[in-house]
């Protein structure tokens, strides 16, 4: 009679135990996505839009349009969420005009000099549409074309793989690239990155992402009031068409130093030459932890009033700290605000500007056989000390 009794005690629980995990209240507990249309292009193909959501609440939405990350949407100190970065309400103000909010960029993040680059005998013209110079891929780069999409979802993480090939010449690159980007959404509120490419000719390849950053979630104010650290001892120095000169130059004794926690607005206004080109911050930095393919931690982003953190991890030995210095208040994002200069700004990981042309630099060249890999987290978290 006691057996029958704990059996039915144990079976009650085991099937409460079952019912529970299964329950609504469970699910919700868990990491959720959801997809829906994002609106036709100009070819009639649909976009879509997917809203990733980790235990938390943490929010990442992306769209197949781009590979653009849309909104993230994460807490204050107060556990207010907010959106923190830049972009539109539909997909019509990517397809009207976007300086690149949230997008993938590639074939090659930045720009090549003159739109020129050779491998070995062969030379090769690329659509210059910056100044004279190649800029994030040309007129149709990876941000503009439709990616193919897979959801997934693991006990601890959810996220979306793109895929998308690149015919050999687009843009006047060499080589059919096939390419895939993986967004995961992970518990810590961080969105991991990475990319992956192969080619069937010999080419070159760096890719990146495009989010501009707010972390006080009102993205009508200024992000001179952020402080930023990074892992960099060094930066490249432009020309005036915003090409490294080549030279890796010390940031000691320059507004270029952030390897101590510093206001970006303390320095952005100096009569210094750089600044000047950059028209504020628009430079690469030399990440002191590169070690071609490991993980490494390279900038931390802060702002004291939300007490939002932001933190970069990754594989790449650069990275492009540009501090909306091109927004002009002609764009109207998100909710209808005005995006004014220096309302956002940009940490995009990458291998450095113009280095099919400067083989000084870390290389970008992509064989055929060889697998082009890069890593990068986006990892935001709160400062309790106000
Ligand atoms: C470049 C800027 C450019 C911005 C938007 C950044 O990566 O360095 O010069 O204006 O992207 O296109």
């Amino acid at each position: 009679m006691k057996r029958i009794f704990y059996l039915i005690v144990i079976s009650i629980s085991v099937i409460g135990g079952i019912q529970c995990c299964n329950s609504p209240d469970m699910k919700e507990a868990g990491f959720t996505i959801d997809k829906q249309s994002f609106g036709k292009l100009p070819d009639n193909s649909v976009s879509d839009l997917y809203t990733i959501k980790n235990p938390s609440g943490f929010t990442v939405q992306i769209t197949n349009y781009g590979g653009i990350i849309t909104s993230v949407i994460v807490p204050d100190r107060e556990g207010k969420f907010a959106d923190v970065v830049l972009g539109y309400d539909s997909i019509q103000g990517y397809l009207d005009s976007s300086p690149y909010f949230g997008a993938i960029i590639g074939r090659y993040g930045n720009r090549i000099a003159k739109g020129k680059f050779s491998i070995g005998e062969n030379k090769f013209n690329l659509v210059k549409n910056n100044m004279g110079n190649h800029l994030h891929g040309g007129l149709i780069g990876f941000d503009k074309v439709l990616w193919e999409a897979e959801e997934f979802t693991t006990d601890s993480t959810a996220g979306l793989s793109l895929n998308y090939r690149s015919d050999d010449m687009e843009e006047g690159y060499p080589g059919t690239l096939s390419v895939k980007v993986t967004y995961t959404i992970r518990g810590d509120n961080s969105i991991q990155i990475e990319y992956q490419a192969n080619t069937d000719k010999t080419t070159v390849v760096n890719l990146t992402n495009h989010s501009y950053f707010n972390l006080s979630g009102d993205c009508s104010t200024p992000i001179t009031n952020h402080e930023l650290w990074l892992d960099a001892d060094r930066f490249l120095p432009v020309d005036s068409t915003l090409i490294p000169l080549g030279d890796l130059q010390v940031v000691n004794d320059t507004p270029f130093d952030f390897t101590k926690p510093t206001e970006i607005g303390l320095r952005i206004n100096e009569d210094d030459l750089q600044i000047l080109r950059g028209n504020g911050y628009d430079h690469c930095w030399v990440g002191n932890g590169w070690n071609d393919g490991a993980l490494y931690h390279i900038a931390s982003l802060s702002e004291k009033e939300s007490g939002r953190v932001l933190d970069v991890f990754t594989t790449e030995p650069g990275i492009q700290f540009y501090t909306g210095n091109f927004l002009d208040s002609t764009i109207k994002g998100k909710g209808g605000i005005v995006y004014k200069q220096r309302c956002a700004l940009c940490l995009e990981t990458q291998h450095f500007p113009d280095s099919p042309n400067q083989p000084q630099f870390p290389s970008t060249i992509l064989v055929p056989g060889q697998t082009y890999i890069s890593e990068t987290i986006y990892r935001f978290s709160i400062n309790n000390q106000p």
